[in-house]
């Protein structure tokens, strides 16, 4: 038994003694945790019990966003030892499926994924898992810095998926934490600038912090017109959808240069239609995104080597004793917050 943050069901978490698995395999590791971060999904599953096929059907420990102290190591494990300082990447892929073979295990069937329904997460003092999907950090790079990896990785998901060159002109829309993460991903990957488009003026506030990025109010002005005018009406290279919004969806061919790349991140709940002809017109390149493969060596380089800071949205960090808390803040969704992070005590 251990200490866990527990979502019993929806809209009913406590922290409570759990029976969480520590067998040690050949090829895992047993990492001590650190750092956790507060998902939107972990918050979703909380306040509504399920994300489209995923239902929380019984007790499940939250939280996949993680990085700790390596403390044990299996037989087979060579690359890793007691002390180093590590994250881990969420998802576990069947090493042999035809998905992972491809080098797309983000989309094998197969994957098991922490605080997805049945699967435990991580916000408890210890968890075993495979070596192979456990990375170490810099020292350049905290245990804060080393939570938001994970998010941070589906940001360079949809960066790559763009398929950005040196000098594009990218435009996000929607500025959650993961349409700021993929804004940050696209100046990394080569975009001069990036605009930014939401209605909540302090998230633009704090992601407008950044060199690159450039910020429109659709309160104020359409994103469309202020991308017109951005571009002298040709449109932006790459466009990140973000929002999972309905309306914004249906806009984006109007933000795209004829030829340019439209990125879907954002979920939205219900089926969009969406405007085919005028994607058509532009012979607009589609690309979705689902979380991530092969993205955390680069994530981690890029964090270490001072080219993408994160720590402006780190928010609020609590003690893992006021996990509960912890989770009632991110599910108030203050505009002025961005990431919230539980740091968990050293044993
Ligand atoms: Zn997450």
């Amino acid at each position: 038994m251990a200490k866990a943050l527990v979502l019993e069901e929806k809209g009913k978490l406590s922290l409570r003694e759990f029976p969480v698995e520590l067998d040690l395999g050949p090829e895992d590791v047993k990492v001590a945790l650190r750092t956790v971060g507060v998902c939107g999904s972990d918050v979703h599953y909380y306040t509504h019990g399920k994300i489209g096929p995923f239902v929380v059907k019984e007790p499940m420990i939250l939280g996949h966003e993680a990085a700790g102290v390596v403390v044990e190591v299996g037989d087979a494990v060579t690359d890793l030892k007691p002390g180093d300082r590590v994250c881990m990447e969420p998802g576990i892929p069947n090493p042999t499926s035809r998905a992972s073979k491809l080098g797309i295990y983000n989309v094998d069937p197969a994957v098991t994924f922490w605080a997805t329904p049945p699967v435990h997460g991580c916000l408890t003092p210890e968890v075993v898992h495979p070596a192979a999907f456990t990375y170490k950090l810099p020292k350049t790079v905290s245990f804060a810095e080393g939570a938001m990896v994970e998010p941070f990785a589906i940001g360079m998901q949809s960066a790559l998926r763009a398929r950005i060159q040196p000098g594009d002109v990218g435009v996000v829309v929607g500025a959650g934490p993961i349409g700021m993460m993929t804004a940050l991903a696209a100046l990394a990957g080569g975009c001069a600038k990036v605009y930014v488009a939401d209605l909540a003026q302090p998230k633009l506030d704090i992601i407008g912090e950044y060199d690159g990025i450039e910020t429109i109010n659709i309160t104020q002005q359409p994103v469309a017109q202020a991308i017109a005018e951005a571009t002298d009406g040709w449109g932006a290279d790459v466009v990140f959808e973000c929002s999972g919004a309905a309306p914004a969806i249906l806009d984006v061919p109007a933000l795209v240069r004829p030829g340019g790349a439209i990125v879907l991140v954002g979920m939205p709940v219900e089926p969009v239609p969406m405007d085919v002809v005028s994607l058509q017109a532009k012979e607009a390149r589609l690309e979705t995104v689902f979380r991530y493969a092969n993205i955390y060596d680069r994530a981690i380089a890029l964090i270490g080597a001072g080219k993408v800071n994160l720590k402006p949205l780190i928010s609020k960090t609590l003690p893992f004793e006021q996990s509960i808390a912890a989770f009632d803040r991110a599910a108030e969704g203050r505009p002025t917050d961005v990431k919230i992070q539980i740091e968990m005590p050293v044993a």
